[in-house]
């Protein structure tokens, strides 16, 4: 590393808090930092020139990759017209209504209206708020609760950390405030020797049954909503078990419970449909949107209102006055700018069809190269999202021992090999999430560091 370089992480330990960090250890410099500089297609590049294959695009959120200047002349034009004006009191913006109506045009029938934020967890927030009021309009005011799953991820915040399941977004923070619980991760693969000679159906099914006793266990008046990602996230790359969506959306009919899908990842093509509901056939009331909304040219977040919700909205408002919420940088004008190139752009190329085409590749090259590795015990994914799961002994799904962090480590083998990987927060997992422009020879190149980098490690 240049001179340069160091000179500018030692400046930056001296004044930076990063997120998700050994917050001593980067300050004292017992923890690397790397400063980029630059980013093109799939690639990003440091402030030594040295280049990566971007296999997490950020944070699975680049998805049309990096240096598009379509993107940047838009927010540039945009700057010039009108960078900024509130969208209180039904003041608007021109993009922002031609991005209300392009994301309410993906989601198809039954959403009614856009309201926007800056990141997930916000979006996660406003959604917590909209689940009270819409329960207090209808005269519910006891049915509050809501159910996340455990591995579950929906933001960093007092509310959306609650959701996440994840201990470490708990821990030392007096997480989970007290009206959110969480349920059964639907985890066949950890959860299959436990349960032993369960078929993936009957796991689903156990799930909802789960979820039932739950919600029977707090009282059925007291639950407002479910909550869920498509495909289980930062928890470690799940997709849900055959049958699972349906079992648990039987479960919240039958109980007047509101489904929020959480869509951060999985909107805009990364599993290769518009929305992960629309690949499993999930009928939210509510949809959470951000990264892919965007591809990170702009922090912008979306909450999706169904009719069934948006009618209350309307009621409540007709009794008590405006409701009572709202960001400064609600609707932000180089936000929707930003959204409208990106989604032009996914649109023009064909981003999603390739995330189905080029990510069942990526999947067959996954198997291919650690089906029956010795260490790999499970590899999964859909689209362009896919995972590693390491143990000792695959065939007994056995895990290595905590201290040994095998995952952080052959992510540090996957970095010297030039390729970006996610250690996920949780166990041994391994990441991959590319931006969805990735070609299949770029594949290949993803696949050919993964297995040096684990071959390396175990
Ligand atoms: N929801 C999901 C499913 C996510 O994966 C994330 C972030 O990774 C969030 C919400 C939170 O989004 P943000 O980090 O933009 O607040």
């Amino acid at each position: 590393m240049s001179q340069q370089h160091k000179d500018l992480i030692d400046r930056d330990r001296k004044v930076t808090f990063h997120a998700s960090t050994h917050l001593r250890d980067f300050a004292h410099g017992d923890a690397p930092g790397r400063v980029i500089t630059g980013g093109k297609g799939i690639h990003i590049v440091d402030k030594d020139g040295r280049e990566f294959i971007d296999g997490f695009a950020g944070l699975y959120c680049v998805n049309i990759g990096y240096g598009r200047t379509e993107v940047a002349e838009a927010i540039y034009q945009q700057a010039l017209e009108l960078s900024y004006y509130h969208t209180y009191v039904g003041h608007s913006n021109e993009p922002q209504i031609a991005l209300s109506e392009k994301i309410l045009a993906l989601a198809g029938p039954g959403m009614s209206k856009v309201y926007y934020g800056m990141s997930g967890s916000d979006a996660n927030e406003t959604q917590l708020k909209i689940v009270r009021y819409y329960n207090n309009v209808r005269g519910l005011p006891q049915k509050k609760k809501v159910i996340s799953r455990m591995r579950g991820y929906h933001g960093s915040g007092i509310a959306s950390g609650s959701l996440t399941g994840l201990k470490a977004f708990h821990d030392h923070f007096d997480l989970p405030i007290d009206t959110i619980r969480h349920t059964e991760a639907p985890f066949y693969y950890q959860r299959a020797a436990e349960l032993e000679g369960m078929s993936e159906h009957e796991f689903s099914k156990h799930c909802a049954r789960k979820l039932e006793e739950m919600i029977l266990a707090e009282g059925p008046d007291t639950v407002a909503a479910f909550i869920g990602e498509p495909v289980l996230g930062t928890g470690g790359i799940v997709p849900p078990p055959e049958g699972y969506w349906t079992e648990i959306q039987a479960v919240l009919a039958k109980y007047d419970i509101l489904l929020i899908a959480d869509e951060v990842v999985c909107g805009f093509g990364r599993i290769g449909a518009d929305f992960g509901s629309h690949y499993y056939g999930i009928k939210p009331d509510l949809i959470t949107v951000a990264k892919g909304l965007t591809s990170a040219y702009q922090p912008l977040s979306g909450v999706i209102v169904g009719d069934r919700v948006w009618r209350v909205l309307e009621q409540g408002t007709g009794e008590y006055g405006p409701i009572g919420h709202g960001w400064t940088y609600s609707g932000h004008a180089l936000g929707c700018a930003a959204g409208l190139a990106n989604l032009a752009i996914i649109e023009r190329e064909g981003l999603t069809a390739n995330a189905a085409e080029t990510g069942a590749y990526l999947q067959q090259q996954m198997q291919a190269a650690f089906g029956d590795h010795p260490v790999v015990g499970n590899v999964r994914g859909v689209g362009m999202l896919a995972a590693l799961e390491f143990s000792v002994d695959p065939t007994r799904r056995q895990h290595f021992d905590a201290a040994h962090k095998v995952g952080p480590r052959i992510a540090a083998a996957a970095l010297d090999e030039n390729l970006i990987a996610r250690a996920m927060p949780q166990g041994d997992i391994l990441g991959f999430a590319p931006p969805l422009t990735t070609t299949r020879a770029e594949v290949d190149e993803i696949v050919a560091r993964a297995r040096r980098a684990v071959d390396k490690v175990t």
